[in-house]
Order: structure tokens, then C-alpha cells, then sequence
């Protein structure tokens, strides 16, 4: 068998219905996982699923809000409903509401902890019995560049994003007897609806992201498919608590 094999795994991704979330769940049905593709936008969720169904793998659509606890846990055992169990959770879903911190009120502020942050608490503590079950499991926790760096127009955002590596690190130390494997993917400026937004907002994004990525380019959702086969596969057993850039080499450089 593979090291990368998905065969027979289970997979929920929130947020898997387009950019990262989608370029992942495609790496992981091309490795033969089946998958659940959560998010908000049913259309979206159903055309993904079809997508990923051309694969030879088995797919479920499920609809959740992930700021909201109850359909959090529902989605979790939504998946396990529809497709027999659950190996690997990818908590991707995230939202950014770009102001400085001067301007941004205190719902804005919540809104982007409870979908960013507190949604990636809930789905893995609804998920860990089942992956206790199974004999264990892989969970993907989305960080960002501003799990390292800073910005002015991304204070609340910067904050879950932080906050997502070592909240990653808690449950890396706490699960890894159950043989559950925690990491943190942090991706560069990857192509999608929402840094399509962030180069409507923020002047000279576009040729900042050019001039300080090594690569000389953005990121694809494929770019984004690799990382996760390996981190929800056997390859990365003794691999856990992690926070693995995945970003043409923008943060190695000043
Ligand atoms: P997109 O805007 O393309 O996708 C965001 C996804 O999140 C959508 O599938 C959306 O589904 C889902 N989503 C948003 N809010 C909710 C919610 N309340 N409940 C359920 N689903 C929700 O963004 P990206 O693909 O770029 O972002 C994905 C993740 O990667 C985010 O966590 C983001 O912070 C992170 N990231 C992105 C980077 C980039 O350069 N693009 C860089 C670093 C990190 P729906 O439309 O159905 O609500």
C-alpha cells in the first residue's frame, strides 16, 4: 500500500466547495478519499462534490455555517451519517474583514474569531470521539502568513489566524495518544474569491505578492492539493503540531 493511499478514508473539509478548500479535497479524492464538502452555498457544495465524484470516490454534501456550534457538530456527524466514519477533518473555512484596528467594531472583530478560529475548536472536539474510534485520524488546521506576520488592514484576522497554530499545538499534545495527528498548513497568497476581494481593498497587493514571493507568483488551489494527501496520509504518522508554509518561499525572505 501507498504511503499516500486514501483509500477507504473518510475526509470533511469546510469551506471545500472552492479555492484551498477545493484544491485540497481534490488531492485528497485523487488519493481515493471519500469527501464531505461543507460550506454555506449549496450550488457551490453541490458542484464541487460532482467534480470530485469524477474521481471513482464517494462524496456528501453538507451544509453548515461554521459560526454556529450546533451545525458545527451537526456537519461532523452529518459526514460520518453519509459516508460510514471520519479520518481526516480539514477546518479551512475562514473570512476576513479588512480595516484597521481603529475601525473594526467589536461584531466584526467576533465574526472573524467564530468562523476562523472557534469553529476549528468546535469541529475538532465534535470529531475526536469518532476518530478515537477509528484508531485515529488527521486534522488540517488553515493558518495564514498572518499566523507569523502582521498587517494593518487584518487585525481580528491575524488574531484567529495565530491563534489557529496553537490551538493546533494543544490538541497535537493532547490527541497524540490516540493517534491523532494535528497540523497547521499556512498558506502564501494563494488565488481565490477572497484575495480576488483583498486586491479590490488593498492597494498594491498585487505586485507586493509578485515582488516578495521567491516563486515570482500566486498560489493555486492545486498548489494547495499536495500538502494535504500528505499531512491526512500515513506518510506524516510522525508528523504532529506542525505549521507548514505553503508559500512559494515568502516567508523565508525578508
Ligand atoms: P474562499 O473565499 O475562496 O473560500 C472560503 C471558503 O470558506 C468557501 O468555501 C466558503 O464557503 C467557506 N466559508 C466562509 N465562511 C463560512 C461559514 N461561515 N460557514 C461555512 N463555510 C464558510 O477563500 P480561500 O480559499 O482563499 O480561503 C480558504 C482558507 O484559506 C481560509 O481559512 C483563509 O483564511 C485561508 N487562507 C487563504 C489564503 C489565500 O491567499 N487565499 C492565504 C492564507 C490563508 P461558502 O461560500 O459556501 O460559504
Amino acid at each position: 500500500m501507498s504511503l499516500f493511499d486514501l483509500k477507504g478514508r473518510v475526509a470533511l473539509v469546510t469551506g471545500g466547495n472552492g479555492g484551498i478548500g477545493l484544491g485540497m479535497a481534490r488531492g485528497l479524492a485523487g488519493a481515493g478519499a471519500a469527501v464531505a464538502v461543507a460550506g454555506r452555498n449549496r450550488s457551490k457544495s453541490e458542484a464541487a462534490a460532482a467534480e470530485l465524484a469524477k474521481l471513482g470516490v464517494k462524496t456528501a454534501v453538507v451544509d453548515v455555517d461554521v459560526a454556529n456550534e450546533a451545525a458545527c457538530r451537526k456537519a461532523v456527524t452529518d459526514t460520518a451519517k453519509a459516508l460510514g466514519r471520519l479520518d481526516i477533518l480539514i477546518n479551512n473555512a475562514g473570512i476576513n474583514i479588512r480595516k484597521p484596528v481603529h475601525e473594526l467594531a467589536l461584531d466584526e472583530w467576533k465574526q472573524v474569531i467564530d468562523v476562523n478560529l472557534t469553529s476549528m475548536f468546535v469541529c475538532c472536539q465534535a470529531a475526536y470521539p469518532l476518530m478515537q474510534q477509528a484508531g485515529g485520524g488527521k486534522i488540517i488546521n488553515i493558518g495564514s502568513m498572518l499566523s507569523i506576520f502582521g498587517a494593518p488592514f487584518a487585525p481580528a484576522y491575524g488574531a484567529s489566524k495565530g491563534g489557529a497554530v496553537q490551538l493546533t499545538k494543544s490538541l497535537a499534545t493532547a490527541w497524540a495518544k490516540d493517534n491523532i495527528q494535528v497540523n497547521a498548513v499556512l498558506p502564501g497568497w494563494i488565488d481565490t474569491d477572497l484575495t480576488q476581494a483583498a486586491r479590490k481593498e488593498v492597494s498594491g497587493l498585487n505586485s507586493m505578492v509578485l515582488m516578495r514571493t521567491p516563486a515570482r507568483r500566486w498560489g493555486t488551489s492545486e498548489d494547495m492539493s499536495g500538502i494535504a494527501v500528505f499531512l491526512a496520509s500515513k506518510a506524516s504518522d510522525f508528523i504532529t503540531g506542525t505549521a507548514i508554509p505553503v508559500d512559494g518561499g515568502y516567508s523565508t525572505q525578508v
